[in-house]
């Protein structure tokens, strides 16, 4: 739970998608092709405006995210890499870890091998649904078949380190069709897996059909027994739980009783739910440094012009209490199976954690979603991972 001082995340943000999937309110957008050269451009420019003030830190994960980051062409993308390497303290090869996002239908083997060949590592796989079905309901624009095609030539390309991501609780999806999906996937014999459970968003075209009854609202009851059922098959299956959403394979490194996550686990996103640093660059990304947080602004033709005229691209910036930081790292820190250690809150923060949240830990250990051991940990039950955010609610004041 300790950060590193000296080691932070840096997040790239890529916000182009072919088209627009229904239940997606995300930063991203279709048919600005023109606009990719000039983004990518654009993105290196804010990379050298922020360096100075991240110069005392070093990139040890590097998360390139969308939108759909393979919609770029290759080239592109290898000069942003080799761009963002030239720019910014990215730790050597052995040390870091880099991801890519990629969509099946936007990839072949040659595209992913230059990407490894470039040094990027892992691939996430936005695989959603193995039901075809699914896939056209959600407006994906892959069939069943291009995801397994795209994983298979992931691995040809070099890629040993791959997650997939799937989603659950889909209007009208039955517990049968979530299990044909995930048994599927586990064919693959990904090293990691993320199974989200999909939140129907205000203003996007999905909840537009569901509140005009074209299609049924999911079902949270079955969406939940979902889950449990996930949590247990990937259990048998040889994959730790160690988020909420997130799975890894276990390898033998996993032997080490000392490891509170699974070495496969997402380096990356350890840092958001640890509460450590990140740089995120590209419209509509986050940052933390620790003590602040900002965003940048949405619009892609507005932060091209402005990072050509070499102007702040920050749309909204906030300095955290030690409060608001303390209950932060809370909510965050208990998204992890292995929950937040009070000795390591006591150090980072300088407070006795039960001095400050005592009455609402006890009372959410009452309602059996909480769960705390005599010397140390508090953790989220197996019920209270799936009442998280009744639980993070209690931690913001
Ligand atoms: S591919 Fe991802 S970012 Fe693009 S529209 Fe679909 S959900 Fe949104």
């Amino acid at each position: 739970m300790i950060p590193s001082l000296h080691t932070a995340g840096l997040y790239i943000h890529l916000p182009f998608c072919l088209q627009k999937c229904v239940y997606c309110d995300f930063c991203s957008y279709t048919g600005l092709e023109a606009h990719y050269t000039a983004y990518i451009k654009a993105l290196l420019a804010e990379a050298e405006t922020r360096a100075e003030a991240w110069s005392n830190r070093s990139f040890d994960t590097v998360y390139i995210g969308g939108g759909t980051p393979t919609v770029l062409p290759h080239d592109l993308l290898i000069e942003l890499w080799q761009g963002l390497e030239r720019r910014l303290p990215i730790v050597s090869r052995e040390d870091r870890e880099i991801t890519i996002e990629a969509n099946p239908g936007t990839v072949d083997t040659l595209f992913l091998a230059s990407l490894h060949e470039a040094g990027i590592q892992r691939v996430s796989i936005g695989v959603q649904s193995l039901n075809d079905h699914e896939l056209a309901l959600l407006g994906r624009i892959h069939r069943a078949d291009q995801a397994r095609r795209a994983f298979q030539m992931a691995r040809a390309a070099g890629f040993e380190n791959m997650s997939l991501d799937l989603m659950f609780g889909l209007p009208g999806q039955q517990l049968e069709d979530w299990q044909r999906s995930l048994q599927q996937a586990l064919t693959l014999a990904p090293e990691h897996l993320s199974l989200y459970c999909l939140t129907v968003e205000p203003e996007t075209p999905l909840a537009a059909q569901i509140a005009s009854k074209g299609m049924p609202a999911p079902d949270d009851d079955l969406a939940a027994e979902m889950y449990e059922w996930a949590q247990d098959l990937l259990c048998a299956a040889g994959y730790r739980h160690y988020e909420i959403s997130n799975w890894a394979r276990l390898t033998a490194e996993d032997e080490r009783p000392d490891l509170m996550v699974p070495a496969l686990a997402c380096r990356h996103n350890l840092k958001y739910w640890r509460y450590e640093s990140y740089l995120g660059l590209g419209v509509a990304a986050h940052s933390f440094d620790g003590r602040r947080r900002w965003a940048n602004l949405e619009d892609v033709s507005e932060y091209i012009a402005r990072c050509g005229r070499n102007q702040d691209t920050t749309a909204f910036c906030e300095e955290l209490s030690p409060e608001q930081q303390l209950g932060e790292a809370m909510m965050l820190g208990l998204r992890l199976i292995a929950g937040v250690s009070r000795r390591d809150i006591e150090a980072r923060f300088g407070v006795n954690l039960m001095q400050v949240y005592g009455a609402e830990i006890e009372r959410l250990v009452q309602q059996g979603l909480l769960e705390s051991d005599a010397h140390d940990r508090i953790r989220l039950t197996r019920r209270g991972r799936l009442l998280g955010n009744r639980v993070f609610a209690e931690f913001l004041r």
